[in-house]
């Protein structure tokens, strides 16, 4: 079998980069490994998302760029995948003419066949289907002899929440759960390549196996944290109406749970909150916070929010932000309100203007960096425990990086000792000298001081 090339551009969240790696799995039987350039692909594939308009953007200005690549070399296949792939279809193609394949959210399982036949018959085509359940689909894939320490694993796909600015149940279909025992032998067969974290993927994990009756997740994770080896469990994103006391006891129960959770509020305005449809209000947010505080009293938040939801108001806003001093998070990934095709949110009519959406996200982000900023400050002069996931050779020697179970980023050096072999998917303790507002830096002493 002749060796052939391909790119692959993810965009979006890390559901997408496991897809991403799926990609690469099912097409390695036709031939196909992948590479870092794109002008020496043959095959080049953008793994897209539309929850963002800037997102979607990125996707098309990407594009844009293969049509020069294609009249280089007329013999190179273009391919999308994934949200905006599901949401235009066979627009793609009437759009961008020199695209040959458009496969949606969950086509992948058909993937090797749809490129197969096009490198035969060379006939464009689209495949948005949703009817095929993914759980015959997502099959674990062929894994390398070594894995990268920190890895993705997708447990279920899709949502059923209907949020009235999202776009995901629209493009990414109904909630489906995977089995169980097929999430913990993949697992199992990461650790066993050298990963040593997991984060387990999914729209919604709190609402896990629910429709299928299979386990729940409070129950997934307690059988994902009895595999040795594994010294770390992440997941996300979690729906904050969905948060159980199970869960609440697996943070109490399951010391490889990481002390973090990224738990999104979207906003801490009621009103705002019932536009968005999340069934929840600020003080059932504040109240599931308090019950995890309870068990884990020092448990890091992250969240994500929106500005300039239609109807905000710069009272809204300003709950918004006190909600976020209240709680403290140690990170927050926030984003101006767009438009989504599809979504309700799209016809309501008391659009935010640019220029507010704009001053409130300065004014949120600012927050943010002084709020991560105070937090990281007070990590100086405390060990923590980090696992290893790199090594850079810095001006004054190797630095190491790694994160903490609080999901910190810490970069350190290493005195007392010469390392012999690598750090790297280990877990070390880490005196931190300074807190800088996005990270830590320190030192591991090998002699143990
Ligand atoms: S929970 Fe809401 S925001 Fe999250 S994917 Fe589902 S609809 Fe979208």
């Amino acid at each position: 079998m002749n060796k052939k090339c391909v790119f692959i551009y993810t965009i979006g969240c890390q559901m997408n980069v496991y897809d991403s790696e799926m990609f690469k799995k099912v097409l390695n039987p036709l031939g196909y490994i992948p590479v870092e350039v794109v002008e020496d692909a043959d095959l080049v594939i953008v793994n897209t998302c539309t929850v963002r308009k800037k997102a979607e953007e990125k996707a098309f200005s990407f594009l844009g760029r293969m049509r020069a690549l294609k009249k280089k070399n007329p013999e190179l296949i273009v391919a999308i995948g994934g949200c905006v792939a599901q949401q235009e279809g066979a627009a793609i193609l009437r759009r961008m003419p020199y695209v040959d394949l458009v496969f949606g959210t969950r086509a992948y399982g058909r993937l090797k066949a749809m490129v197969e036949k096009f490198e035969y018959d060379r006939i464009p085509h689209v495949d948005v289907e949703m009817t095929m359940g993914i759980a015959g689909e997502i099959v674990t894939p062929e894994l390398d002899a070594e894995v990268e320490v920190s890895r993705f694993v997708t447990i279920m796909r899709g949502c059923d929440n209907f949020c009235s600015y999202c776009i995901v149940p629209y493009v990414r279909g109904r909630e489906e759960s995977r089995d169980p025992d097929v999430i913990v032998d993949e697992v199992r067969a990461l650790v066993e390549r050298g990963a040593r974290e997991i984060t387990l993927l999914g729209q919604n994990v709190n609402s896990y196996g629910k429709k299928e009756g299979l386990c729940d997740f409070p129950e997934l994770l307690r059988r994902v944290s009895e595999i040795d080896g594994l010294l770390r469990i992440r997941f996300a994103t979690s729906h904050p109406k969905d948060l159980s006391p199970g869960l609440v006891a697996a943070y109490r129960d399951l010391p490889k749970l990481c002390n973090h959770i990224h738990l999104p509020v979207q906003s801490g305005s009621n009103a705002v909150l019932k536009k968005m449809n999340r069934k929840y209000t600020r003080e059932d947010y504040m109240e599931r916070i308090a019950r995890l505080r309870e068990v884990r009293p020092d448990i890091s938040l992250s969240s994500d929010m929106i500005v300039g939801f239609p109807g905000e108001t710069d009272a809204d806003f300003n709950e918004t932000l006190e909600l976020v001093q209240e709680v403290g998070f140690s990170g927050i990934f926030a984003f101006k309100y767009s438009d989504r095709p599809n979504a309700p949110a799209a016809n309501y009519e008391d659009k935010v203007s640019d220029e507010d959406k704009r001053r409130r996200l300065d004014k949120l982000l600012v927050l943010e960096t002084e709020i991560s900023r105070t937090k990281n400050l007070l990590y100086a002069g405390k060990t923590e425990e980090v696992l290893v996931d790199g090594k850079k050779d810095g001006k004054e020697g190797p630095q190491w990086t790694g994160r903490t179970a609080c999901n910190r980023v810490v970069n350190f050096t290493v005195t007392g000792g010469v390392v012999e072999g690598s750090l790297v998917g280990t877990l070390v303790p880490v005196y931190i000298e300074e807190g800088l507002p996005h990270s830590l830096r320190g030192v591991f002493d090998m002699k143990g001081h």
